[in-house]
C-alpha cells in the first residue's frame, strides 16, 4: 500500500520515514500490536485463570500461579511467584481461605497491585471440619456462582482499564450465556436419576455447592481442605456407608493422591469410576477450560449415578 518504487536507487520515502510507516502498518495489522498495551494481572490457580482470560481476552495477560493439576491448598509460593504477580496491576484470588498462602505472598512480595477476591457478595457454607467451623471455599464449581465471580471480574477490568469497558462487559455477558447453556446441559443430565441414587465419593469436599445446585449428595474422606487428614475412623465410616448402600460412584481427583480412594473401593469391594477435576484444571485435553472440566464432572457423575443401587 506504499508503492514504493523499484526503479531508483534510492525510495522516495526517506529512511526515517519508511521505517515510521512500516511500524505504524505493523501496529495497525498485526494482533501484537495489543501487547504492548495488554492488562497485566495474575491469578491464583488455573480455573480462575481461565475464567479471568475468558473475561479479558486480547486485553489482559494473566499469570497464573499454581498450576493444571495442581493442589492450591497445600501450594508453597516461590520467589519466582513472587516475580510473576510484582508486575501486575491486578491479582485475582478466590477467597475464603482457599489460598491459605495468600497472607505471606502478599507480605513477601509487598504487592503493590490490588487484591480482587472473585467472591465478594457470594454467601458461603461453613461446616465443621477437624473441629473448626470453616468456609466452603468451592465455589467455582457451582457455575450459577461463576456468573457473580465473571462479574467482579469485568467490574475489576473496567476500572483498571476503563477504555475496555465495553469490551470486557460483552465478553462477561457471552460467558454468563456459555455458564446458563451448561446449567441446562447439566439439568438434563441429572434429572432422570433418581434422587435416592444421586450420591458420589470423592477425595475432598470440593464438590458441596455443586452438590446443592444439581441435588447431589457428595460423601469424602477428606473435609474442605487437603490439608485435613481423613481419620481412620472417618475412612472405616466410608467403607461401611458404600457397603451398605450400594454407592458404586467412586472417584479420584485431578489434583491429589488417588491411595486413599482406592483403599476406600478396594475394601468396599467396588471400583474407582475414573477422576473428577475439582480444584484445577488439567494437562488433559478433556479439561483445559473450566466449561470443559464442568462438563466432565457432570458427564462422568451422571453415567456413575445410574450404577448405584
Ligand atoms: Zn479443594
Amino acid at each position: 500500500m506504499f508503492g514504493l518504487g523499484k526503479s531508483s536507487g534510492k525510495s522516495w520515502l526517506g529512511a526515517g520515514r519508511f521505517t515510521a510507516l512500516v511500524a505504524l502498518a505493523l501496529a495497525l495489522a498485526s494482533p501484537a500490536q495489543a501487547q504492548d498495551t495488554r492488562l497485566a494481572v495474575g491469578a491464583s490457580f488455573s480455573i480462575l485463570s481461565d475464567i479471568v482470560k475468558a473475561v479479558g481476552g486480547d486485553r489482559v495477560d494473566v499469570a497464573t500461579l499454581v498450576g493444571p493439576d495442581q493442589d492450591t491448598h497445600v501450594y508453597e509460593p516461590t520467589p519466582a511467584d513472587v516475580a510473576k504477580i510484582s508486575g501486575t496491576k491486578l491479582f485475582f484470588v478466590n477467597g475464603l481461605g482457599f489460598e491459605g498462602w495468600l497472607p505471606r505472598l502478599v507480605k513477601a512480595s509487598q504487592y503493590p497491585g490490588k487484591l480482587i477476591t472473585v467472591t465478594k457478595g457470594l454467601k458461603p457454607h461453613t461446616m465443621v471440619d477437624e473441629g473448626r467451623t470453616v468456609d466452603d471455599p468451592h465455589m467455582f464449581q457451582d457455575p450459577e456462582r461463576v456468573k457473580v465471580m465473571v462479574d467482579n471480574i469485568a467490574a475489576a477490568l473496567s476500572q483498571a482499564d476503563p477504555a475496555g469497558a465495553a469490551y470486557y462487559s460483552e465478553r462477561a455477558k457471552s460467558y454468563r450465556g456459555a455458564l446458563d447453556d451448561l446449567i441446562t446441559w447439566a439439568n438434563k443430565q441429572i434429572a432422570p436419576i433418581p434422587p435416592a441414587r444421586r450420591v458420589v465419593l470423592t477425595s475432598h469436599d470440593a464438590f458441596g455447592y455443586l452438590g446443592q445446585r444439581f441435588g447431589i449428595k457428595f460423601l469424602a474422606p477428606e473435609g474442605v481442605s487437603t490439608e485435613s487428614e481423613a481419620s481412620a475412623k472417618d475412612v472405616a465410616n466410608l467403607i461401611r456407608v458404600i457397603r451398605r448402600t450400594g454407592i458404586r460412584a467412586v472417584f479420584m481427583e485431578n489434583i491429589s493422591n488417588p491411595r486413599l480412594v482406592q483403599r476406600i473401593a478396594r475394601d468396599a469391594r467396588v471400583k474407582v469410576d475414573g477422576k473428577l477435576y475439582s480444584d484445577a484444571l488439567s494437562q488433559n485435553p478433556e479439561a483445559t477450560t473450566y466449561l470443559q472440566l464442568f462438563q466432565h464432572n457432570i458427564r462422568a457423575i451422571a453415567a456413575a449415578m445410574k450404577e448405584n443401587r
